[in-house]
């Protein structure tokens, strides 16, 4: 099938990338809200590997579905995937189809080795590369305010900034790989206070205490975290653990950090036990249960529920 021509102008009046055509690959639990963001603004075509989804995708937000070489023409082409591994698997099936002097804006919570060698790969073929990684859950994907930390050329960045329809603050962090390393350094936070406040409310549980009136003493003292905010009542406590950010993704996430820590020789050992325990959660309790399951196992070891 011939590649469809694509629409040039943004659909916003007056927008400022009149002339330029933008693409999503990926419409993950991520990358479906971000990219609906995209194309409620802009002529947006969308790619997934499961192609129903970015049917549903045309169907709901007015973007355009094509065959994900017919993406390989736009101007800022997004990425959303689970690895840096899969980033490469594209773009190694699009190689010879990128247009010279376009963006890939790689939002993938990925490795900054990669990003390095990818910006690099692009870079022979005239492509500018951008790690973008975002935060902010499903919850901040959806409400288009979602927290953008990009490494790369700032001169990059403010061209294609326009096109961010789904962020509400966008850093720049450094140079190429710095948006993936601060992306995994903040996970590796969110891993250890989670980890950290399933175990102190563990013991809590086995004394007998309410769990309930922990939190609301915990959140208004000096040991609250976004876990003991959100994650453990709204997820744990109500044994809700609805599936919106996969362990398996945030045992990935621990791991990129170790490896930032390991290429500048630092002592991180307070991280390295947090990548061994979300290793060993992924494979007890299941890569693709909530992140917040991991405390099933914090239960296990304690023989409490935590509820
Ligand atoms: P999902 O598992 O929901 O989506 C993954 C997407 O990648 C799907 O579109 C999937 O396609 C596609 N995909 C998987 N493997 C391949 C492949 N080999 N080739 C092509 N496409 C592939 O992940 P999320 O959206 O949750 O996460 C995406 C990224 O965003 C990850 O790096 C994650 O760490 C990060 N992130 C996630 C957050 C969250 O709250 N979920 C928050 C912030 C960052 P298909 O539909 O066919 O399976």
């Amino acid at each position: 099938m011939a590649a469809p021509p694509i629409r040039t102008t943004a659909k916003a009046p007056g927008a400022k990338l009149q002339g330029m055509s933008t693409a999503f690959i990926g419409l993950g639990a991520m990358g479906y809200p971000m990219a609906g963001h995209l194309a409620r603004a802009f002529d947006t075509l969308v790619w997934n590997r499961t192609p129903a989804r970015a049917q549903a995708h045309a169907a709901e937000f007015g973007s355009a579905a094509y065959e994900l070489s017919s993406l390989a023409h736009a101007d800022v082409i997004f990425s959303c995937l689970p690895t840096s591994g899969e980033v490469w698997e594209v773009l190694r099936a699009l190689d010879g189809q990128l247009e010279p002097g376009s963006v890939w804006v790689d939002c993938t919570s990925g490795h900054p080795q990669a990003a390095r060698e990818q910006a690099a790969w692009l870079a022979e073929r005239g492509v500018h590369f951008l790690d973008a990684p975002v935060s902010g859950g499903t919850n901040g994907a959806e409400a288009g305010t979602l927290t953008v930390m990009v490494g790369g050329d700032a001169a990059v960045l403010e061209r294609v900034r326009p096109r961010l329809a789904f962020a509400g603050k966008v850093v720049h962090v450094g140079p190429t790989g710095a948006g993936f390393a601060v992306k995994a350094v903040n996970n590796a936070l969110l891993a250890v206070n989670l980890w950290a406040a399933g175990e102190g409310l563990a013991a809590l549980k086995a004394g007998g205490v309410d769990l309930g009136a922990a939190l609301d003493v915990i959140n208004a003292s000096s040991g609250r975290s976004n876990a003991s905010e959100n994650l453990i009542g709204q997820r744990v406590l109500s044994r809700e653990f609805p599936a919106t950010f996969a362990l398996g993704l945030l045992a990935k996430d621990v791991g990129i950090a170790l490896d930032v820590v390991a290429a500048h020789k630092g002592a991180a050992p307070l991280l390295g036990s947090a990548g061994g325990l979300y290793r060993a959660a992924e494979r007890v309790i299941g890569g693709s249960e909530d992140h917040t399951a991991a405390l099933k196992l914090v239960e296990q070891m304690n023989d409490v529920e935590l509820s």
